[in-house]
């Protein structure tokens, strides 16, 4: 430990975690108001089964269901959002779903209560929010228990982020149960989304021994669902682990955000459509490559706890479960260029250049 370091440590959501938590705690909800605007994709959170378990809870009490979000949420959206919270003059938020759902959620948490709009997130200072119960249906953002928000921004052909104190949920609720409905494919992008938090934490150069204990405590907990992951086959078990370790990941970006995979990540997103977990992971190759140089032994250990003998293993598992997309040079450097307008580039050991990224996306799009 560096005794010269600063550490500052804060997290304020109350977490239920276990199977029937929605159900055994209804006093949560008593106690949040009396209006709920309920916020849900189309299908998961009836998928889940979390949608019927809010309105048993709810006792079929007055609330109002906005169920358009769409997978990497619009502005547009939360404004839609927004308007209907201000016109039925709703006072909390249920948001029931994956990352997306909880992330618009806190969009439209703030949006609901001011005069702004959805670009003015990306830029002014967050006076006021809605307060939230987050019930993720996922195993991967950890949007549950931070106060980040990604939304996309048409404009600028990129995903953009908020964060503020005032949007971390009051309450995350997390039951395992609801991601029996996931299918497989969501199953495993979810998971690397979860994975490619834990890595960047631990690699962040804002890292500190507080957020570096969610990190390992998450990679330990997805260690014991890489064999489900490999063999399509996941169960209760496997499915609890992958939701501890989405939180974990959860609480350690909350310390540090992310690096740079998540930086990079999001032109694949936005241009080839690929999962936010795959768009992440697609990089791993040139990324722990370059922390190996950087930061062999946080590397080294990562791999040993993630149960690999080295790391080109632990890379082989991620990429033979994922479709990629080539990429010719004008994308990489068009990519690139986008890449370094994130902040989280600079959270990244090793001063990575525009040329250096470039490279990375080369490397990933080649192979
Ligand atoms: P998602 O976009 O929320 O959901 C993916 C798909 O899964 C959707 O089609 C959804 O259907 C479906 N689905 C969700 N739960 C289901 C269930 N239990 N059963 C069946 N289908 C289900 O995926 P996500 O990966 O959780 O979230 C991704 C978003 O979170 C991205 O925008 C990403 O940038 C953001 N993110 C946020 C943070 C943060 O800290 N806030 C961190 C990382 C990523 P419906 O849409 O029909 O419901
Ligand atoms: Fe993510």
């Amino acid at each position: 430990m560096c005794l010269q370091m600063e550490i500052k440590s804060y997290n304020p959501v109350r977490i239920i975690f276990g199977i029937d938590c929605v159900r055994n705690n209804m006093d949560v909800f008593k106690g949040m108001g009396r209006f709920p605007l309920i916020v849900t994709g189309r299908s998961g959170a009836k998928k889940s089964g979390a949608f019927d378990d809010v309105k048993d809870v709810l006792k079929k009490g007055p609330h109002v269901l906005y169920d358009r979000i769409e997978e990497n949420p619009k502005i547009s959206t939360v404004e839609d959002a927004a308007m209907m919270s201000k016109k039925f003059n709703c006072d909390y938020i249920i948001a029931i779903g994956g990352g997306s759902a909880l992330d618009a959620a806190k969009a439209i948490a703030v949006l609901a209560v001011s005069s702004m709009n959805g670009m003015d997130l990306l830029s002014s200072k967050i006076e006021k929010a809605l307060p939230i119960i987050a019930i993720p249906t996922t195993s991967g953002t950890g949007s549950e228990v931070t106060p980040y928000s990604i939304l996309t921004v048409d404009q600028w052909q990129t995903k953009k982020s908020f964060a503020s104190d005032l949007v971390f949920p009051k309450y995350a609720l997390l039951d395992p149960k609801y991601t029996y409905s996931l299918p497989d494919d969501y199953t495993i992008s979810t998971a690397f989304d979860a994975a490619s938090h834990l890595f960047e934490s631990y690699f962040s150069l804002r890292s500190t021994n507080i957020s570096m204990m969610y990190s390992l405590e998450g990679i330990k907990a997805f260690e014991k669902a890489v064999k489900a992951i490999d063999k399509l086959n996941f169960d209760e078990e496997s499915r609890y682990y992958l939701m501890y370790s989405s939180m974990m990941g959860g609480l350690a970006i909350t310390h540090t955000g992310t690096t740079a995979m998540h930086a990079l990540g999001y032109s694949m997103t936005y241009f080839h459509n690929m999962p936010h977990g795959f768009a992440n992971l697609y990089f791993c190759r040139p990324y722990f490559k370059h922390m190996l140089k950087h930061e062999i032994q946080k590397t080294l250990h990562i791999v040993a706890q993630m149960g690999f003998t080295d790391v080109g293993s632990m890379c082989n598992f991620f990429l033979r479960n994922m479709e990629r997309p080539r990429l010719d040079k004008s994308m990489c450097e068009k990519y690139a260029s986008l890449a370094m307008l994130q902040s989280s580039i600079k959270a990244t050991p090793g001063e990575l250049t525009e040329a250096d990224i470039v490279s990375m996306y080369k490397e990933a799009g080649s192979l």
